[in-house]
């Protein structure tokens, strides 16, 4: 496995692996890696990358005044070792993306408003011109993300088919700890008290859960049952709503498909986390 520092390295890496007709695959993170990264890495093999890469790099183009930029966790060193043990080809570890005198920016309309898009101003727009660079550099068969950002994979997909970008967007479930709480780079602030109320989040989508499985559609009764938990847990809630899996509108009337999604802070942490209602396996019914 290599580890690469320049988009010009990463670029001719992926063209030689082309030439030799294997299907390049990309899977896009900020390093810090855990066993959800993970799970993607192994995704993206099952689903026939032959030359995958692993990107690392914390982008301050999707970091807000005020956010973790500063303290978010590198650990490149444990992340390569990982990615190694996993038949992954490249590690692209760079430094700087951006070149002098950068102006030009991908934004999406529609998707990015509400939820994440609201409490984060212009956070989605570093992740889909980060995400854009990504591609063209590698130009992959197919990426892999995880639906722990769901809002990110609706957008990440809405921009491949809206500029002919073709590769196959593919979402892997969330991946949870064992008592529910979803893995996630930003856990490792947590102090062991923070944590215990950060299963909050986990309790009330598995209300939310038990709640659709007795038969319940209502979509405002669906989120006040998420919502109590994470209130009583947390120091502040960004929203608990139950939103249209596709558009991720805000419901108004009960629909046979729907997502529950979670914002809140603990500690000074921002947690998010969503559970797709009748698909996706409640968290950790011990939690409850
Ligand atoms: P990040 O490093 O946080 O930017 O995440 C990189 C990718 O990993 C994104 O597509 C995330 O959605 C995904 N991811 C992060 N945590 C999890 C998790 N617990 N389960 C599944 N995917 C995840």
């Amino acid at each position: 496995m290599k580890v690469l520092h320049t988009s010009a390295e990463l670029r001719s890496a992926c063209d030689a692996a082309r030439a030799r007709g294997a299907r390049v695959g990309v899977v896009p993170t900020m390093g810090a890696l855990h066993a959800g990264h993970l799970a993607l890495v192994r995704e993206a093999k099952a689903r026939g990358a032959e030359f995958l890469v692993v990107t690392i790099f914390v982008n301050p183009l999707q970091f807000g005044e005020g956010e973790d930029l500063d303290r978010y966790p590198r650990t490149l060193e444990a992340d390569a070792a990982a990615c190694a043990e996993l038949g992954v080809d490249v590690v692209f570890a760079p430094d700087e993306m951006y070149p002098p005198g950068f102006q030009t920016h991908v934004a999406l309309s529609g998707l990015t408003q509400g939820l994440e898009g609201d409490h984060r101003p212009g956070h989605f727009d570093g992740v889909t011109t980060i995400v854009t660079k990504l591609f063209n550099i590698c130009c992959p068969c197919l990426a892999v993300f995880g639906r722990k950002d769901y809002q990110q994979w609706r957008l990440v997909e809405r921009l491949a088919l809206d500029l002919d970008i073709p590769v196959e967007v593919i979402a892997h479930p969330i991946v949870r700890e064992a008592d529910g709480l979803a893995l996630s780079s930003r856990n490792r602030y947590l102090s062991e008290s923070d944590r215990a109320r950060a299963l909050g989040i986990a309790r009330g989508l598995a209300a939310a859960a038990r709640a659709w499985g007795d038969g319940e559609r209502h979509p405002e009764r669906l989120a006040s049952l998420a919502r109590q938990p994470v209130e009583a847990g947390f120091d502040s809630v960004d929203y608990v709503a139950v939103v249209d899996p596709i558009t991720l509108a805000v419901l108004a009337d009960a629909q046979d498909d729907a997502l529950v999604v979670v914002a809140a802070h603990v500690g000074g942490t921002r947690l998010i986390d969503n559970l797709w209602l009748g698909r996706d396996e409640p968290p950790a019914p011990s939690a409850i």
